[in-house]
């Protein structure tokens, strides 16, 4: 048997109950860092055998692990951080797994998409969720320009040292589209920072930005609208509604999109 064990993603006590019991019953538990993995096991008290299990030696590890499961070892498989298999290893192994008549046990818990998609506030009816972005500047703009026509929230995990290149893109892409930064959900320093790319920009070239970070993109809407041509007030209206954001937060959008003052769109309305 396979359990496939979800983790924290930062604050320890993150941890569903079934997932404590589900480590206690382990034989083995399979992880990427046991020096990482071993700090969560020593605060519950899990005294269990740590196996490295990393994206570089998934394939050599495979077969060994196979046969301990078909000999009727209970085995449990964790990342370093979240849910297995989310942008970290364990796709192969669960396929070698169902390929083998062995049984896969999901014990669901944290993962940093479905956190930052919950607290973002944008649409979540519909997303797609795309991993990391790529690093070249030609293929990132090429993914999110796929992503871009996606009619629901995309999600993507980023790095901070990427953060400003990939905002600088998609301000040039899609100057209009609303953007959330979610970063070190669950942790210390936790920030959720909503707005157009050119603000967020701002935003993070005020200081250096760290953590973990999870972007979302909101989905495309009405792509025949041209905002140039609607007055302000109307053009305030249409980002709420679109991006279902508050007024303040289209005020805001739609003052940076004109390049005009806050204040003169507050006038608009009066
Ligand atoms: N398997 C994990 C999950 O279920 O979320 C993801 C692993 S992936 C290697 C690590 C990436 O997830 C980070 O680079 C970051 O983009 C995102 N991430 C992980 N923890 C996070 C957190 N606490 N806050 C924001 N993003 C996080």
């Amino acid at each position: 048997m396979l359990y496939v064990i979800a983790t924290p993603i930062g604050n320890l006590s993150d941890i569903t109950y079934r997932a404590v019991e589900t480590l206690h019953l382990c034989d083995t538990i399979l992880c990427e860092d046991t020096r990482h993995s071993v700090h969560l096991l020593n605060h519950y008290g899990i005294k269990k055998p740590l196996k490295s299990f990393h994206q570089f030696n998934e394939s050599k590890k495979e077969q060994s692990i196979i046969e301990a499961l078909k000999n009727g070892q209970v085995i449990g498989l964790i990342s370093d951080a979240g849910t297995p298999g989310i942008s970290d290893p364990g796709v192969q192994l669960v396929q070698a797994c169902h390929e083998a008549n062995i049984p896969v046990v999901a014990i669901p818990g944290p993962c940093a998409a479905i956190a930052a998609i919950s607290c973002s506030g944008l649409d979540s009816a519909k997303f797609q969720f795309i991993g990391f972005l790529p690093k070249k500047t030609g293929e990132l703009k090429q993914a999110l320009q796929e992503s871009l026509h996606y009619t629901g929230t995309t999600i993507c995990y980023e790095s901070p040292n990427r953060l400003e290149s990939t905002l600088t893109v998609l301000k040039e892409l899609a100057p209009k589209r609303f953007v959330v930064i979610a970063r070190e959900l669950t942790k210390k320093f936790e920030e959720i920072r909503r707005g157009i790319a050119e603000e967020l920009l701002e935003h993070i070239q005020k200081g250096q930005i760290k953590g973990e970070i999870v972007l979302l993109i909101s989905g495309e809407s009405d792509v025949s609208q041209d905002w140039e041509h609607m007055d302000p007030v109307a053009h305030v209206e249409w980002m709420q509604n679109t991006y279902q954001i508050t007024r303040k937060e289209a005020i805001f959008a739609v003052a940076k999109m004109r390049n005009v003052s806050k204040r003169d769109i507050y006038n608009s309305f009066f």
